[in-house]
């Protein structure tokens, strides 16, 4: 088979599958590199849009391949100026057998930036990769979609890699840990999985919360983290919520994984929003003006793979014009998502807060506005401000009026105060979960 023919059939059934719009973006640049052991590699030479490619599309352009050739070709997107890898072990057979597979190469703790939301997990994922296994053991981080826990995970085994290219590393969702379980229970090879991930030096979970209602999954993890942690394996975990969150998760594992440590990412602060889209600028190659930047940070603020997206909308929708990125044309580009983003949040109003966090701590909502110092109120109103920050899209001098019209400059004094209590302050983390939880 020719890999132009393939090339060409390929790129047929995309723009039949895909809207014009995705197409142009994300398939018009690519080029097809080569095709050796039904492998069809596919280039391009920007790094982000690789890892982007991988992560979104590689199911539908192997889906495509697959009902085209009726043959198993699959597609693996490459990008040549850069190359991690990382280490993995042949499910299969009960030996480690080291192979190459190409990495997020992109999710590494240099390209990360770090903001008063995720300082706390960066620094000990940072910590665990530096030291596995000799300074937090199990690491758990727990954040909403889109946060970067993926991008942190793979941090630690891309650092973890550079310096000792041997070091059995093992990343999987924990998805992929049930269905390979599952799996090896029907082709009786229990025992090659077992040996698989019970001689693992750091074993990287992805998503344990999926492991919530699968009993035989658990207990099959549950002991393997058992032998892994004995024999001093660095483990970390990440989940869409505290362990105590998760629903109908055996006891005895919740507290296999609140053992270690535990630390969360929140939705980053503007500065920060505005500081991912300059970073990820960097690899893209293109100009867009500051206040294109400013105007996405402002209106895209819960999921940072939702920022990256309209980034790249604003880009594409430009190579396809050929015209400039301006204010004007982002706007228009961005309508859509801007809408979808503000609905899920509106529900959620400032004086819902005050009303939920005055009840919760037995204390009038004018408490919350008034000027009294003592601790018993102050608390209070820090969270209250808090949560009004995180929760709602109003601006610090808005949100200042809203709370007896006081200055900016208070606000950001409670959120800040509020984020360094949270990190040490059990209860406290405890009580802004519970009223966040009440909100949404
Ligand atoms: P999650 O696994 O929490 O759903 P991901 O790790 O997949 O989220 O992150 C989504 C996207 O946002 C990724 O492309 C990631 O690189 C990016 N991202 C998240 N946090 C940061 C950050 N602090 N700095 C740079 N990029 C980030
Ligand atoms: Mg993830």
């Amino acid at each position: 088979m020719e890999i132009s023919d393939v090339w060409q059939k390929l790129n047929e059934q995309l723009r039949e599958l895909l809207s014009k719009h995705t197409y142009q973006t994300y398939f018009s640049t690519l080029k097809p590199h080569s095709l050796s052991n039904n492998i069809l590699y596919i280039k391009t030479d920007n790094a982000f849009l690789k890892d982007w490619l991988t992560e979104h599309y590689k199911e539908i352009v192997d889906d495509c391949l697959l009902k085209t050739f009726s043959k198993e070709i699959s597609a693996n997107f490459i990008c040549e100026n850069t190359s991690t890898t990382i280490t993995t072990i042949e499910p299969e057979t009960p030996q480690y057998v080291k192979t190459n597979k190409k990495f997020f190469s992109v999710y590494t703790f240099e390209n990360f930036i770090i903001g008063e939301s995720n300082q706390f997990a960066y620094a000990s994922c940072k910590s665990v990769a530096s030291k596995p296994a000799k300074t937090y053991n199990p690491l758990l981080i727990y954040a909403g979609s889109g946060l970067g826990k993926t991008h942190l995970l793979q941090a630690i085994a891309n650092k973890i890699l550079e310096t000792n290219k041997d070091a059995k590393v093992i990343y999987l969702t924990s998805e992929r840990f049930i269905n390979e379980y599952i799996d090896s229970l029907a082709k009786h090879k229990i025992k090659a999985f077992q040996y698989k991930y019970r001689n693992a030096e750091v074993l990287l979970i992805d998503d344990i919360h999926f492991l919530a209602g699968k009993t035989r999954s658990q207990e099959e993890f549950f002991h393997t983290f058992n032998t892994l942690y004995e024999s001093k394996c660095q483990i970390v975990m990440t989940s869409d919520r505290p362990p105590r969150d998760i629903k109908e998760l055996e006891e005895r594992l919740r507290t296999r994984l609140e053992w270690g440590l535990i630390a969360d990412i929140q939705p980053p602060s503007l500065e920060t929003r505005i500081a991912i889209l300059k970073s990820k600028l960097k690899n893209l190659n293109v100009k867009i003006p500051d206040s294109v930047l400013e105007f996405i940070s402002q209106n895209v603020y819960s999921n940072i793979r939702e920022l990256e997206s309209a980034l790249l909308k604003i880009i594409a929708a430009s190579n396809l014009t050929n015209k400039e990125i301006n204010l004007e044309n982002s706007k228009n580009i961005l309508k859509d998502l801007i809408k979808t983003e503000n609905s899920s949040q509106s529900t959620i109003s400032i004086d819902n807060i005050k009303q939920r966090v005055s009840k919760y701590f037995n204390i009038s909502v004018n408490d919350l506005l008034c000027k009294k110092r003592s601790k018993n109120l102050v608390l209070p109103r820090h969270i209250a401000m808090y949560l009004s920050r995180k929760l709602t899209p109003y601006s610090l001098p808005e949100l200042g009026q809203a709370f007896g019209g006081k200055d900016h400059v208070t606000i950001l004094h409670a959120h800040k105060k509020i984020l360094s209590l949270i990190d040490k302050d059990i209860k406290l983390r405890q009580d802004i979960h519970n009223l966040e939880q009440s909100l949404k």
